[in-house]
């Protein structure tokens, strides 16, 4: 097995591409990946000389190189590449909409020249738009996606349908629950408050707090997409979620009681516009037809992401600077 996985230095790629050297050790993985901010190649140390792990710096949108890659015996590919954070999207779409809408184009055509047997899209809970006090969404459920992020990720999904049902390229597309682990780049919710309660700096909480996630543990998401390369029915949309719905607020007080920090940094500031209410994820299909079910719950998830933040701080402080910090200071003024 040859894979192309792209955005494999980013957060849910590198626990990807870390966990399937793990699992299937004589598979080959080509890792491309363009290092924008969030991309980052310290995740990848533990595979440093692995004669199966090729790393490229590139850009999805390149198709001559995409080409070139995929000519070198690739079957599957699994895009992870994307421009990720909801808050940037509003600050900026356009660059949403090249990597996650015409960057996955790219992707597809040279799928499509080169007869890879799967494409499976990494894709988002966010698509489906927000729910209300009920209900769960299920692979059926319309997309109505409220920001620029989620617009230009359906807009990507859609492409690989249409892919599938015009030219019978074998496709899947997972949709996803917000993800948590280690890796993850410190403007998203957990890491930002694990990484400034440390500090003892004001935590951001966006409106009243109560807007509610649906959490999953980082290396459960891959145990799922590890499932779908192999099994997922081709044309097939998969949901993956951990049925771990919190509220915002919950998820940052559990933080503060296992750092022994006081709920006193909590700072609220102004909602997020066009900010989802609710998201919720009814996985029952992907636990049905692939057999997959997650091993962590969140109370055990948190304490080993928390440990993991504890025990590599070198890791996000160096990340957590520069770049990092203009644009904090855009998004939520100063500390
Ligand atoms: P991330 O931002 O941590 O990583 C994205 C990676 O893609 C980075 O390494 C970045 O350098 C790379 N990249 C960006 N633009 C690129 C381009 N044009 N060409 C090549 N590489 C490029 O994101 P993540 O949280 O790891 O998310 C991975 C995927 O999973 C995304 O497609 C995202 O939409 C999806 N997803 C994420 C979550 C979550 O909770 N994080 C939930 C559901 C779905």
């Amino acid at each position: 097995m040859k894979l192309l996985v792209t955005g494999g230095a980013g957060f849910i790629g590198s626990n990807f591409v870390l966990y399937m050297l793990r699992e299937h050790p004589e598979y080959q993985i080509i890792n491309v990946d363009a290092l924008t901010y969030a991309g980052n190649l310290e995740n990848l140390k533990a595979i440093e000389g692995n004669p199966n792990h090729t790393f490229v710096k590139a850009d999805i949108g390149d198709s001559a190189k995409m080409d070139e890659l995929v000519a070198q015996g690739v079957n599957i590919i699994v895009n992870f590449a994307a421009e990720s954070h909801v808050d940037r999207s509003i600050l900026e779409p356009d660059v949403f909409v090249k990597t996650n809408v015409l960057g996955t184009q790219v992707l597809l055509d040279v799928a499509k020249k080169h007869n890879i047997t799967k494409f499976v899209q990494v894709s988002t809970d966010e698509v489906y738009g927000t729910l209300g006090e009920t209900g769960l969404f299920t692979e059926e459920t319309p997309l109505t996606p409220n920001s620029p992020y989620s617009a230009s990720k359906a807009g990507g999904d859609l492409l690989v349908r249409a892919y599938h049902e015009t030219f019978g390229l074998p496709v899947n597309i997972t949709r996803c629950s917000n993800n948590y682990g280690p890796f993850q780049f410190p403007e998203k919710l957990i890491p930002l408050i694990i990484s400034r309660a440390l500090a003892d700096e004001a935590l951001p909480v966006y409106g009243d707090g109560l807007n509610i996630r649906d959490w999953l543990y980082v290396e459960d998401h891959c145990s799922a997409i590890d499932l779908v390369i192999h099994e997922g029915k081709n044309g097939e949309v998969y949901n993956i979620g951990g049925n771990n719905e919190r509220t915002n607020i919950h998820i940052v007080k559990t933080i503060l009681e296992q750092l022994g920090k006081p709920e006193s940094l909590i700072k609220y500031v102004e909602d997020r516009p066009g900010h989802d209410r609710r998201y919720g994820i009814d996985p029952t299909k992907t636990m049905n037809e692939l057999r997959w079910k997650p091993k962590h719950n969140f109370e055990s998830g948190i304490k080993a992401t928390i440990q993991w933040y504890l025990d590599n701080k070198d890791w996000w402080t160096r990340i957590a600077s520069g770049e990092y910090q203009a644009y904090y200071q855009q998004q939520y003024g100063s500390r």
